[in-house]
C-alpha cells in the first residue's frame, strides 16, 4: 500500500497538521509519500522530509499553486493518483476544500474527518455533532480521506531525511482566481494549535469584557482565546474564534470555559481537550458534565481572582 499525504503548509513553514496526518497515515500501514504543493515551498518540503515515517516528498512548486486553490491542486493530486492506494489530508480549510474535488474526479467516496484508523480500510469518524462515532469500511480501490489532526499525535523527527522529488505541474484548469486573503493578526497563539484556550460565552455580555475580563487571564497563561457561537453572533469576538461544530474543533491540554452553557454543538468542538475547567453560575449547566474541574461562580468575580492567583505564581 502506498499513501499520499497532502501537506498543510505556509510555503516557508510546514503546519503541524501535516505531521499529525502522517501519523494517521502510518496507522494504515504501507509507504508514505508527502506532496508539498505551493509556490516557493522548498522549506516546507524539507521539513516534511524530516518527519519519521515519510519515505518520499513530492515537491510541486509553481505560481499557479501559490494560494492552494482547490482546482489546480486537485488536478495535480489526480494526476499523481494512479500511483497511490490512499490519498489523505488534514481536515483543515484547505484539505476540506481540495479533497472532495479529488474524490469526485476519481469517482470514489470521500471519508471525512477521520478520528481513528483501525486498519487500511477501516476508519472511525464522528457524526451528529460528535455524539455518535461511526465506523466506516471503505471498499473503494482508492481511499480518499480527511483526518482530524487533533485526534492524532504528530509524527516525530526522523533520524535521516527522506528524498525530495520534483513533480511536473499540470496546466491550471483556470476555473478560479485568487483575489485576496484577509488574515486576523494576533500576538496570542493560534486557536487551532494552542496548548491552553480560555473561552467565553454569551455571559461575557460585551466585546469589552472579553478584553478586560478574559484577555488578562489568557495572556498570563499564554493561551488562545475562544468563544461560543452565541458570543460570536453577538459580535463580541470575530468568528475565527468560534469553537464548536460550525467553528474550530480543538483538543488543547487545558480548556477553560467561562460563562458557556455547554450546548452539544459547542461540546463537539472541545470535549476532547485533555483537562476542561468550567466556570458557570448555574450548577445545572451541561458544561459541568464534561468538565474535570467545575466552579459554580460568577465569572466576573472568579476570572479576575483566577488571574490574580496565576499572575502571582
Ligand atoms: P448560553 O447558552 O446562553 O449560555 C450562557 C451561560 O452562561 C449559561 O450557562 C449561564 O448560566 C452562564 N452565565 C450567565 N451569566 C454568568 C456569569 N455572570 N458568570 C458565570 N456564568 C454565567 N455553538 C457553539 O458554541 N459553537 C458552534 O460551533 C455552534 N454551532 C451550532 C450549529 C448549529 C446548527 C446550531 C443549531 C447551533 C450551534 N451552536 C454552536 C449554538 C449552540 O446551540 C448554543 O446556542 C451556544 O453554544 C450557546 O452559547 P453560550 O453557551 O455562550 O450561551
Amino acid at each position: 500500500m502506498t499513501i499520499l499525504v497532502l501537506a498543510e503548509h505556509h510555503d516557508t513553514q510546514l503546519d503541524e497538521a501535516t505531521a499529525k496526518a502522517v501519523s494517521a497515515a502510518g496507522r494504515m500501514g504501507g509507504e508514505i509519500h508527502v506532496l508539498v504543493a505551493g509556490s516557493g515551498c522548498r522549506a516546507a518540503a524539507e521539513a516534511a522530509a524530516g518527519l519519521a515515517g515519510v519515505a518520499l516528498v513530492l515537491l510541486a512548486d509553481a505560481p499557479s499553486l501559490s494560494n492552494r486553490l482547490a482546482e489546480p491542486v486537485a488536478a495535480l493530486v489526480v494526476g499523481l493518483a494512479s500511483g497511490y492506494d490512499a490519498i489523505l489530508a488534514p481536515s483543515t480549510t484547505s484539505g476540506r476544500n481540495i479533497l472532495p474535488r479529488v474524490a469526485a474526479l476519481l469517482d470514489v467516496m470521500q471519508i471525512s474527518d477521520v478520528i481513528a484508523v483501525d486498519g487500511p480500510d477501516l476508519f472511525q469518524r464522528p457524526i451528529y455533532a460528535g455524539n455518535v462515532i461511526q465506523t466506516v469500511r471503505s471498499t473503494d480501490a482508492k481511499k480518499v480521506l480527511t483526518v482530524r489532526a487533533s485526534s492524532f499525535p504528530a509524527a516525530s523527527i526522523a533520524a535521516a531525511a527522506a528524498p525530495i522529488e520534483t513533480v511536473a505541474i499540470p496546466e491550471d484548469p483556470g476555473r478560479s482566481t485568487f483575489v485576496r486573503s484577509e488574515l486576523s493578526r494576533s500576538e496570542r497563539p493560534e486557536l487551532a494549535g494552542a496548548r491552553i484556550v480560555v473561552s467565553g460565552g454569551r455571559a461575557l455580555a460585551s466585546a469589552e469584557n472579553f478584553e478586560t475580563v478574559l484577555a488578562p487571564l489568557a495572556d498570563t497563561l499564554g493561551a488562545a482565546i475562544g468563544a461560543s457561537r452565541a458570543a460570536v453572533d453577538a459580535g463580541y469576538v470575530s468568528n475565527d474564534l468560534q469553537v464548536g461544530q460550525t467553528g474550530k474543533i480543538i483538543a488543547p491540554d487545558l480548556y477553560i470555559a467561562c460563562g458557556i452553557s455547554g450546548a452539544i454543538q459547542h461540546l463537539a468542538g472541545m470535549k476532547d481537550s485533555r483537562v476542561i475547567v468550567a466556570i458557570n453560575k448555574d450548577p445545572d449547566a451541561p458544561i459541568f458534565q464534561v468538565a474535570d474541574y467545575g466552579l459554580v461562580a460568577d465569572l466576573f468575580e472568579a476570572v479576575p481572582e483566577l488571574h490574580t492567583a496565576v499572575a502571582a505564581e
